[in-house]
C-alpha cells in the first residue's frame, strides 16, 4: 500500500495503525514516567586539557519496564511535542541539583561542575528563573558548578526576553554552554549579546575533523570566535587521540568523547573521579 497516490489509503494500513497508537501509548507512559520513577541521569566526563575531570554532562535516560533502557533521542522530541519536557526537565534540574549538593560533602568531588540540558519549552516557561533559583537554593549549592547547555535554535526565538532570562540567572552565578555550536546560525553580532560561559562544538565538526580539510577550518574558526567572545570552549564527541590533539593545537580547552568515557552511571562516574583524584 505503499505507492497510493490516491490519498488516503495508507490510513488504514494496519501497520500504520500499530506504528500510531504504539506512539500513543508511549507519550501517555512519557507523561507518568516522572511519578513512577523511570528516569535515571548519566553522567560523561567532561576533561580539562590537562587530563584533569572539570565535571560531567548529565545525559537522561529512559528505564522502561517492557523496552529497557529508551534513549533520548528516542523519547525527548516526543516530549517536546506532547509537552511532558516541562516536567522531565524540572525533574532533572532537582537531580542534577540534589547531586552537586551530595557531591559537596566531599573533597574529590566538590568541584566538579554538572551541565544539563535544557530545552526550548522548558526555558521559554515564565518561571523558570524562579524553578532554577528554588532548585538552588533549596539543595544550597554552589550555583558556579551548575551549567545550563541550550541550543541556539532556542536563543533566537523571543530573543529580548531569553537574554533578560540568562541575565537573572548568570547574577546567580550559573553558568551557559551554547550546545551543537556550529550547526545553527549565531552570528557574532548576537552572540556578543548574549551573556555565555562556553561554546560547545558540535560532534558533526569533530567527526571528520583529522580527514576534512573544512572540517578542521571552522573547528578553527569557531574556536577563534570563542576567544575573540572571551569565552571557554569544549569539543563534544571526541572519539581519538588523533582529534584530541588536532584540538588541543587549535586552543580547544575542554573535551568530551568517548575517548575519555561514556555516559555512565552515578557510581561509575564516582568510581572514576575518585581513582583520578586520588593518583
Ligand atoms: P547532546 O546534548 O548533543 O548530547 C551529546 C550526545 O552525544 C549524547 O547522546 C552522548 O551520549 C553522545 N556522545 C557523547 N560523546 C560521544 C562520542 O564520543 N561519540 C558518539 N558517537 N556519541 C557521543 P545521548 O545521551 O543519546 O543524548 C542525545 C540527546 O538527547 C542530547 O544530545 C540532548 O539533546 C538530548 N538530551 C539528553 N538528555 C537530556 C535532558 O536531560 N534534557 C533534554 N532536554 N535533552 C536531553
Ligand atoms: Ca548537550
Ligand atoms: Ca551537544
Ligand atoms: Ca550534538
Amino acid at each position: 500500500a505503499k505507492e497510493d497516490g490516491r490519498n488516503s489509503m495508507k490510513f488504514f494500513d494496519p501497520q500504520m495503525q500499530a506504528n500510531i497508537s504504539a506512539r500513543a501509548v508511549l507519550e501517555e507512559e512519557l507523561h507518568l514516567a516522572v511519578e513512577r520513577q523511570q528516569f535515571e541521569l548519566y553522567y560523561q566526563v567532561q576533561m580539562s586539557q590537562d587530563n584533569i575531570p572539570l565535571g560531567a554532562e548529565a545525559l537522561i535516560r529512559w528505564n522502561h519496564p517492557q523496552r529497557g533502557l529508551v534513549s533520548p533521542l528516542e523519547f525527548i522530541p516526543l516530549a517536546e511535542q506532547n509537552g511532558s519536557i516541562v516536567e522531565i526537565g524540572q525533574w532533572v534540574l532537582k537531580t542534577a541539583c540534589r547531586q552537586l549538593q551530595a557531591w559537596q560533602q566531599h573533597a574529590a568531588t566538590k568541584e566538579l561542575t554538572l551541565s544539563i540540558n535544557v530545552s526550548a519549552k522548558q526555558f521559554h516557561q515564565d518561571s523558570f528563573v524562579r524553578k532554577v533559583r528554588a532548585a538552588v537554593n533549596r539543595f544550597a549549592i554552589n550555583p558556579r558548578l551548575l551549567k545550563l547547555e541550550l541550543t541556539e535554535s532556542l536563543l533566537l526565538d523571543n530573543i529580548e526576553n531569553t537574554i533578560a532570562k540568562m541575565r537573572e540567572l548568570s547574577m546567580l552565578g550559573i553558568q551557559f554552554s551554547l550546545d551543537d555550536f556550529g550547526t545553527g546560525y549565531s552570528s557574532l553580532q548576537y552572540l556578543k549579546q548574549l551573556p555565555l560561559y562556553q561554546l560547545k562544538i558540535d560532534k558533526s565538526f569533530v567527526d571528520d575533523l583529522v580527514t576534512d580539510d573544512s572540517d578542521q577550518e571552522i573547528v578553527r574558526t569557531i574556536i577563534a570566535m570563542a576567544h575573540s567572545l572571551g569565552l571557554s570552549v569544549i569539543a563534544e564527541g571526541v572519539e581519538t587521540e588523533q582529534q584530541q590533539l588536532r584540538l588541543y593545537n587549535e586552543g580547544c580547552t575542554y573535551y568530551q568523547g568517548y575517548l575519555f568515557g561514556r555516559p555512565e552511571t552515578l557510581e561509575a562516574y564516582e568510581l572514576r573521579v575518585k581513582k583520578i583524584h586520588k593518583a
